[in-house]
């Protein structure tokens, strides 16, 4: 059966991505909206984190893939549930994401360009 989720609610799912450090330490699971990877944050070793120093609270970064992109379950939103997380990539990415693509989950090496 497939699910509609209101625009609103994506909307609102989209702005938990950032300076969401007290819902991500709350949560028990996060996914990443680009990649797909769930991990369990308190568990995951080297977690990495954006916005240091905003009073509003650190942005976490997918331990997978590098993207800004991740919501926890304590903020609220069916982060578990595939066709929230497709509707999400759809409306974030426009369809452009590993998950739209259908791509395994897998770590993105990033290659640094030598500028001479
Ligand atoms: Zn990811």
């Amino acid at each position: 059966m497939k699910r509609e989720y209101a625009p609103e609610l994506i909307e609102q799912a989209h702005k938990a991505t950032i300076f969401h450090e007290k819902d991500i330490l709350a949560s028990s699971v996060c996914t990443c909206f680009y990649c797909g990877y769930q991990f369990d944050p308190h568990k995951e070793e080297d977690l990495e984190w954006l916005d240091e120093t905003n009073p509003k609270g650190r942005t976490l970064v997918c331990p997978m893939c590098g993207i800004d992109c991740i919501v926890g379950d304590a903020s609220g939103f069916p982060i578990t549930d595939d066709a929230f997380i497709h509707a999400c990539t759809e409306a974030w990415f426009g369809g452009y994401s590993r998950i739209s693509e259908g791509m395994p989950i897998g770590k993105i090496t990033i290659i640094p360009i030598e500028v001479e």
